[in-house]
């Protein structure tokens, strides 16, 4: 078991979606086994995730799919999408449902690196 290197409460296992940026290409894995904080939401991972994110996020290692990433910079003009019923539309690319509401997906951790628990 180990305890939260933020708050010191005891971590829980959990599965997160992992994103971050590297070389001007954002990877994403999805379903990662990590060390959750239930009480802060900090997410660790233990050695052999961390060392086989490095290797899914490398570029050397061939994707289950390609997304589409909406890339944008702070200050530059909003020109919002026109809606279409209730759901905006932006008709060719799909949102997905994280993007819909202005909540942001609270699991994705926003590391610009790859963090790991102490070894166990
Ligand atoms: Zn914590």
């Amino acid at each position: 078991m180990m305890n939260c290197n933020i708050c010191g409460n005891l971590m829980v296992d959990a599965f997160t979606t992992f994103t971050v940026r590297r070389d001007g290409s954002v990877y994403v894995v999805e379903n990662v086994p990590c060390l959750e904080c239930p009480v802060c939401e900090h997410i660790s991972f233990i050695q052999d995730v961390a060392v086989k994110l490095e290797k899914y996020c490398s570029g050397r290692v061939l994707p289950e799919k390609t997304i589409a990433a909406w890339g944008y910079r702070w200050g530059n003009l909003i020109i919002e999408i026109p809606k279409e019923g209730n759901v905006t539309s932006t008709k060719n690319i799909p949102l997905s449902p994280t993007m819909l509401g202005t909540q942001h997906d609270k699991k994705t951790p926003r590391y610009e690196g790859i963090t790991t628990s102490a070894p166990i």
